[in-house]
């Protein structure tokens, strides 16, 4: 059997093939006392044993589809995480005989904080827009994470350069809610236009009734130049 290092390695890369644009890992531990942990109360997984396993997938500005949100199923971009870690999941016990788990997207149904999660991959650091800038695909990744019953250690990662100390920080400037005013992030704020957008799709149905996705406010994102 290849050692857990090597497995580790080879399910990331197993995890790239299968259409992840990013990944990485931490030891589970790492998330009890982390930053977001500490200033919103714990995550709603509580497994702190083995490995998370970070997944980003590119978000395109162009294919604006990939983040449309629907009650009940999510955007599509989520939907194309999960499936590769149900099948990296389904590979690590058939060839492995190693047990993991998806790991829900939102914290309140069982998920993880999944930005500090990712900085702690070393997939990126949390800009002043409060999202995760990769230094190639910059805040426009999406993150989804499976827990893996295998230690780890935490391995010194690159310290991407931070590129919001030379920018005009137009995410704040733009910001409709004002949500970044100072460059601290206010949840409240972007959290009232998350819900106006979720209560304008709510009164559109194509001819066959159904309920129109919600097209979340992204501007932080996409005016960002990185
Ligand atoms: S727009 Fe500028 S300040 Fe804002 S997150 Fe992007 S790089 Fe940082
Ligand atoms: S998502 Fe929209 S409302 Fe929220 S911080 Fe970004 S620009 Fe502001």
């Amino acid at each position: 059997m290849a050692d857990e290092p090597q497995i580790l390695r080879d399910l990331l890369r197993r995890g790239l093939d299968l259409g992840a644009s990013v990944a990485g890992y931490l030891p589970a531990d790492h998330l009890r006392d982390c930053p977001s942990a500490l200033e919103a109360g714990p995550q709603g997984f509580r497994t702190y044993s083995g490995t998370v396993v970070v997944l980003g997938l590119y978000h395109d500005p162009a294919q604006p589809e990939m983040d449309w949100w629907e009650e009940g199923r999510g955007t599509p971009g989520d939907r194309m995480l999960r499936q590769i870690n149900l099948a990296l999941a389904a590979w690590l016990r058939d060839e492995h005989g190693i047990a993991a788990r998806d790991i829900p997207y939102q914290v309140d149904d069982g998920g993880i904080y999944l930005k500090d999660a990712a900085v702690y991959a070393g997939l990126g650091y949390i800009g002043r827009n409060n999202l995760v800038i990769h230094p190639d695909f910059g805040p426009r990744l999406r993150f989804r994470a499976l827990w893996v019953d295998i230690r780890s250690e935490q391995t010194d990662r690159p310290v991407p350069e931070r590129r919001c100390d030379a920018c005009g920080h137009p995410c704040e400037t733009e910001c409709p809610q004002n949500a970044l005013e100072g460059g601290r992030y206010s949840r409240t704020r972007c959290l009232a236009r998350m819900d106006a957008d979720k209560a304008s799709a709510a009164r559109i149905r194509d001819e066959t009734g159904k309920l129109a996705p919600a097209d979340h406010c992204r501007i932080c994102e996409l005016v960002c130049p990185t």
